[in-house]
This record gives C-alpha cells, structure tokens and sequence, in this order.
C-alpha cells in the first residue's frame, strides 16, 4: 500500500492547486482523479477559451460570489487572481484580459491551461493516479487514516496518508467526472451538505419564442420579477431557446431564480429588445417609417426592427397582416408592436438540469470549515477545496478563482505533518 504525507482526491482546478502546493511545500502528494485526465471540466471552460479569472479587486470581486464570499478572505490573500496569472504565464500560458476585466489564455484554449496546471504540479513532485476512484475515506477517532479506491480494472486499493484534500467539485457535466462523489465521502464523515441546486443555467419559460435555431440577441434588457416585485435587471447578450431563455444575462439572473423556484415563488421575465428608446421614442420611431414609407409592407417594417427570424415571430404572435401597407397600420397595431417590443413576460416554469449548469449551488457547509486553513473542524487531517464547498461565482471568472485559491490554501495548509 502506497503512504504519503497527503492525498488530493480530484484533479480538477482546486485539486492540482492543492496538490502542486503541498508538494511545493515539501510534501510527498498522491493526487487521484477517477477519470483517464485530470481537469475535463477545466478543459471546456469558457466555451473553450476559459476565462481564467478576473482582475477586479477583491472588494469588488466578492460580490460575485455567494452566499459567503468573506469566507475566503484568507484563501483570496494567500493566492489571488495576480498569483494565478503568473503561475500560468510561467508556465509558458499567456494570457490576455478583456472586457469586464476577465482573463483569456492568449491561445484562446482551455486546454493549455489545463496542460499547464498539471506539468506545474508535476513537476513540484506530485504522482497523478488516473482511473483511480476514490470510493471511501477512513478515520480512527476523529483524524483521517487514508482513501480506499478502486483502479481501472476494478481492483481495490487503498493509500495511507496524513492529511486529505478533497477536490471532487460539484454535481453538474457529471460527464466530465463531477459527479458529486465528495458530498457522499463528507457527509459519511459527519458534514452538513446544503441542499444542492444547479446555478448559472438557463431556463424554461411559458411562453417560449418559437424559432427554428437559437438566436443570439445582442443589447437587449431582462428583468426579472419574483412575486410579481421586480428584484434585478440585466443588459446584454440573450440567447433564445427552443424552451425558453439562456446566454450571458440569462445566467447572471438564474441563481437568484433556481432559489425563488426552489421556494415554490412564482418567477417571470421580462424582456426588452429596445431598452435604448424608451416608449415614447419607439412609437416616434415607427410613426416617422409610417410617414416617411407608407407603402412598404408591415413586414418589412418588422424586420428593420428585429433580426429575421424575430421579426416574423412577432408578426405571427401580434396576429399582424405581413403584407399590409405601413399607411394603413393603426393605433392599436403600433401600441401592440411597441409592447411586444419592450415588454414582453415569460413566466419561468423551471431551470435547466445538472447536466446544463455552468456551477452547483449549495456543498459542505462553510461552517464546518475553518476558513483559515480549509480543514475540516470535525476531522483533522481532512481539508476541502473547490466546487465541492458551499461557495458558487457568477461568470466571468470567479469559479475558477475560487478553485484555484481554496485549492491553494489548502496544499499549503496540508503539507506540514499535523501534530
Ligand atoms: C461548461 C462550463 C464552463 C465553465 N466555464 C468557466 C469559466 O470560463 N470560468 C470559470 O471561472 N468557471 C467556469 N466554469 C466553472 C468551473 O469549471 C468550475 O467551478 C471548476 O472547474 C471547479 O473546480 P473543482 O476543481 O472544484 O472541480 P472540478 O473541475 O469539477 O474537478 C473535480 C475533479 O474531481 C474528480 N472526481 C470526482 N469524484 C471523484 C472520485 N470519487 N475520485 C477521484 N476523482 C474524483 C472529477 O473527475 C474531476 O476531475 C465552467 C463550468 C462548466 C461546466
């Protein structure tokens, strides 16, 4: 039976951190990650460019991050975005920021940043076992002993160790390994897990525009009513769905809506494709086409508003005669058009599945975790890093953050032989 100074469970972002730090630090590491790489997830980050992190600072960064984002005050001063940029570039990874101060590898692949993290941490001396399943973890009076795992033929095999990290991530692209094995090996070492919900993912409403392919909409408002009381507004990039709605904007309101529905709250949407002219400036807007066209057809007035495949959705929803002379639309048709323009609801029926989110909601309980050192205040030996905890990101970078920094701490935290 292998035995070393600390076992990381999980090779994804927070699992190498850790890994490449404890080694760093002097430990002899065994990191075991179940699929036949390390970091799948990592490694589709981004849409495939992986947006590292974000330069904000840490005032401002926190408020993207929930429902504690103080809670990694101290991971965030031990290894911030600035560290993670000059680990990577280190290792040969240049990166580039761009709009809302989020962080791009120069290559514009993920995959790099993947490469890199795990040469970096192997090179610090870790050993990375793939195929390597962890199934259990075991104690004597209250301090971790070891892991059980099974190997690619199903052999079981075990490793002894002082101190584990566990670095499993969340519940969601369960097909890249994250299958939510660590909130089982918490809670059966007496870890609170808090209920569990898919966040930044798109949802499905009543209403859904009806269109033949996604569309992408650019500059367009969202606002989103709980109760019917408006509680947030988003501006920018939306994508149309068959079931409803997601993108950018759409994920930025979706925690906030997987939690209203979780409550069983009624959720709507309300979009406006027009949020640069208000209604009075739309209405003059389509009066001086009126005046200034009066024989082109309604239709050809609905697609200088919108793009095509819109613009003909709307035509059929207002129950508007597409070939119709502009002259001869009335009152009551300009009111329709403007409204549908700016004010149209969707009621949310529900989120998106696991399968869909960008991030879990809800892990091991941040108050069985000493935001010090990232162990565990119920078993010593036993540190958390990642996904796996109760901390989530908006997009643009915090997730990964968050990795990378509870990843940190913990290796650090880990390598010296616990007394
Ligand atoms: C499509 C998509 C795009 C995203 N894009 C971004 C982005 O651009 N920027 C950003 O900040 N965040 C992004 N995220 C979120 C980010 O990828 C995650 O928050 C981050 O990967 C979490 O890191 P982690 O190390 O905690 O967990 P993971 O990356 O999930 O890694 C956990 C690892 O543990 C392994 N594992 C699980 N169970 C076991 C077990 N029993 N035994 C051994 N190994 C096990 C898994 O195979 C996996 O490799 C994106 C997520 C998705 C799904």
């Amino acid at each position: 039976m292998d035995s070393v100074d600390v076992v990381v469970i999980g090779g994804g972002p927070a699992g190498l951190l850790a890994a490449g730090k404890a080694a760093a630090d002097g430990a002899s590491v065994i990191l075991l990650e179940k699929m036949e790489k390390p970091a799948r997830k990592l490694r589709i980050t981004g849409k495939g460019r992986c947006n590292i992190t974000n330069t904000k600072p840490y005032d401002e960064f926190i408020n993207d991050i929930f429902p504690e984002p103080r809670f990694l005050r101290d991971a965030f001063n031990s290894f911030f975005s600035d560290d993670i940029i000059r680990l990577l570039n280190q290792q040969g990874v240049a990166t580039v920021e761009e709009r809302g101060m989020r962080v791009f590898p120069t290559s514009g692949r993920a995959w790099d940043v993947a490469e890199a993290l795990v040469k970096w941490a192997r090179a610090n001396g870790v050993k990375i076992y793939n195929h390597a399943h962890v199934t259990d973890i075991t104690s004597t009076q209250g301090v971790v002993t070891g892991v059980k795992y099974t190997d690619k033929d199903s052999n079981s095999k075990g490793v002894e160790c002082k101190s584990i990290i566990l670095a499993t991530g969340g519940k969601s692209y369960a097909a890249t390994g994250s299958t939510g094995d660590g909130y089982k090996l918490a809670s059966s070492l007496g870890h609170t897990i808090t209920p569990l919900l898919p966040a930044l993912v798109g949802v499905e409403t009543r209403p859904a525009i009806s269109l033949k392919d996604n569309l992408l909409l650019r500059n367009v408002n969202l606002s989103l009513f709980i109760e019917g009381k408006k509680v947030d507004e988003e501006f920018g990039e939306l994508e149309v769905t068959s079931y409803g709605f997601n993108g950018p904007i759409m994920l930025r309101l979706s925690r906030r809506i997987v939690f209203a529905l979780s409550k069983g709250s009624r959720v709507d949407l309300e979009l406006d494709l027009k949020p640069a002219l208000s209604h009075e400036k739309l209405d003059a807007r389509i009066l001086r086409e009126v005046d200034e066209n009066p024989r082109i057809a309604v239709a050809n007035l609905a697609n200088r508003l919108l793009p095509r495949d819109l613009a003909s959705v709307m035509i059929d929803e207002i129950g508007l005669a597409a070939q119709k002379n502009l002259g001869r639309l009335t009152t009551g048709e300009r009111k329709s058009i403007r409204l549908w323009l700016k004010e149209q609801r969707f009621e949310v029926l529900a989120q998106r599945s696991w399968p869909e989110a960008i991030v879990t909601a809800g892990g091991v309980s941040l108050k069985e975790v000493n935001p010090k050192t990232m162990e565990s205040k119920l078993v010593r030996g036993l540190f958390f890093a990642g996904e796996l905890l109760d901390l989530d990101g908006s997009t643009g970078g915090y997730n990964l953050q968050i990795a990378y920094s509870t990843g940190w701490l913990a290796g650090k935290s880990a390598a010296p032989p616990i007394q």
